[in-house]
């Protein structure tokens, strides 16, 4: 069996202060990976005073040069870049997606890292006229501690997506990676030391969601949660967090629509649509779920996603001709099997589902094959997000048709349309209720972009300029000249 991992915080890598460990498992073969301290309210206590010290006393934040925390950020971004083979190896064991997915992760974490870089010099204020006697100046400053709290479909590039900016913008951060895939955020702890962040500023605390990650919320010392995970436990967040009015960002989940319509390319409808479910096993917030397709089209399309369905090949992410991994757990595996075992009791038609890998080595690896329903937007495997590599495919005869059950969910954060017809598809991106809408593509995500959901998909917003203003708080200095 592997390695005894440490957790970091303050600038030391130590363990639980209660001794507890927790074994993270590699979920194509069940099999433990390494252990991993099982951090408590105890951690959380010294990590958030280690960011507190780091940021009021000056070794972060207002007090450092832009410059200085810009060119840490570059650091991190070239050790991201030197590793990257390992790291991807890393993440497929933990978290089993397949390696090129992985690789590309990886090479994203890498130039978030640039890109927030080199925001850390270009946060500017603004000076509003107040008149001949009088000046204004409205300055940017830093929220203080943040603890962020991420899931494990990306592990370590969710992580970064937070990171990255909080540290861009002189923030001190207490990192809670999910407890199904702790390995890359100690390694980012690593990179963040070698790198030269200062102890203190950089601090992960490995553990479960209500022991490791709950503490911060109540914590009067943490100024700030960021949160991507399950909209259960972003509700409970927001509701715990108002007590004190910490800033909360919440990226939740999805139920998001792919339209087909009649003139669309549809080779690439298909590939994109099936992948926008399938990629990442479905384990993606954005997933393209609930697949719209126009009824001219509609056989030839769901033959298509068949096809591309059946051509995926499950295995070890290790694997290079792996095109699908293991969902992350058996309790994931579990919670998407049933929803496909309810499917046609609740009035959904099995079209495609398919095998698990033979290889014996897999045998107890968490696999769930794609799955393909026609189904209606009523039922519940078109209306609960499922995250696992289940589509719901519906027909569609008419454009305020398909906007009007688009927008029938409770969720908003993406939609994928494809079409050849440009007035058509930004007709139907300005009448869709999502905060991102994909044309004639499904799911990139570009660090220089934006990323957040409208209605309860989340509140606030990620990636590009957008997550800077997420880590700020603005302060307007009036000075009378007279
Ligand atoms: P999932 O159910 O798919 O694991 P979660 O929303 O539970 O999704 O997990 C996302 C992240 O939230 C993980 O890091 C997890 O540990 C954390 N988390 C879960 N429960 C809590 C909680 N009660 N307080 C704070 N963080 C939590
Ligand atoms: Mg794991």
């Amino acid at each position: 069996m592997a390695e005894n991992l440490k957790m970091y915080i303050d600038g030391r890598w130590v363990e639980a202060r209660s001794g507890a460990t927790f074994v993270s498992t590699n979920p194509a073969t069940g099999q433990a990976l390494a252990t991993v301290p099982r951090g408590g309210a105890e951690d959380v206590e010294l990590a958030v005073t280690a960011a507190r010290r780091a940021f009021d006393g000056g070794s972060w934040g207002s007090a450092v040069a832009e410059r200085d925390r810009s060119r840490i950020l570059f650091t991190m971004a070239q050790l991201v870049a030197e590793q990257r083979q390992e790291l991807a190896e890393l993440e497929v064991l933990d978290c089993g997606k397949p390696i090129a997915d992985a690789l590309g992760d990886i090479d994203e974490v890498s130039f978030m890292f640039e890109y927030y870089g080199g925001w850390a010099t270009k946060i500017s204020g603004d000076i509003p006229p107040v008149g001949p006697e009088a000046m204004s100046l409205i300055v940017k400053e830093p929220v203080g501690v943040c603890g962020l709290i991420v899931p494990w479909n990306y592990p370590m590039l969710m992580a970064a997506q937070k990171v990255a900016p909080a540290l861009a913008t002189g923030c001190t951060v207490v990192l809670k990676p999910a407890e199904q895939t702790p390995l890359t955020a100690l390694r980012m702890a690593e990179i963040a030391e070698q790198a030269g962040v200062p102890a203190g500023v950089f601090n992960v605390v490995t553990g479960f969601g209500a022991e490791a990650g709950a503490p911060m919320l109540t914590h009067p010392g943490v100024d700030k949660i960021s949160f991507t995970g399950s909209k259960a436990i972003g509700t409970m967040i927001q509701r715990t967090c108002a007590d004190q009015l910490k800033r909360v960002t919440l990226e939740l989940g999805g139920k998001s629509p792919n339209i087909i319509f009649a003139d669309a390319d549809l080779d690439r409808a298909v590939e994109g649509s099936a992948m926008g479910v399938f990629g990442n096993q479905g384990e993606v917030c954005s997933a393209g779920s609930r697949i719209f397709v126009h009824r001219s089209v509609y056989d030839e399309v769901l033959q298509g996603m068949t096809d591309v369905a059946a051509g995926m090949k499950l295995g070890s992410g290790l694997d290079p001709e792996t095109t699908m991994g293991p969902l992350v757990s058996a309790l994931q595996r579990d919670r998407v099997q049933a929803y496909i075992d309810a499917g046609p009791a609740e009035g959904a038609n099995l079209v495609y589902s398919g095998r698990r890998p033979v290889d014996p080595a897999l045998a107890n690896g968490y696999f769930v094959p794609p799955t393909i329903f026609e189904a209606t937007n009523e039922i519940r495997l078109a209306r609960e997000e499922i995250f696992g590599p289940v589509a719901a495919v519906i027909p569609f005869s008419e454009v305020d048709e398909v906007v009007r059950l688009s927008n029938d969910t409770e969720y908003g954060l993406a939609a994928a349309i494809w079409t050849r017809d440009i007035g058509l598809a930004l007709r139907t991106a300005k009448s869709v209720r999502a905060g991102v809408v994909w044309i004639n593509d499904s799911q990139p995500a570009p660090s220089e972009t934006m990323w957040g959901g409208y209605k309860q998909s989340g509140i606030g917003r990620e990636l590009g300029r957008y997550a800077l203003d997420a880590y700020l708080e603005s302060k307007q200095i009036y000075i009378n000249l007279s």
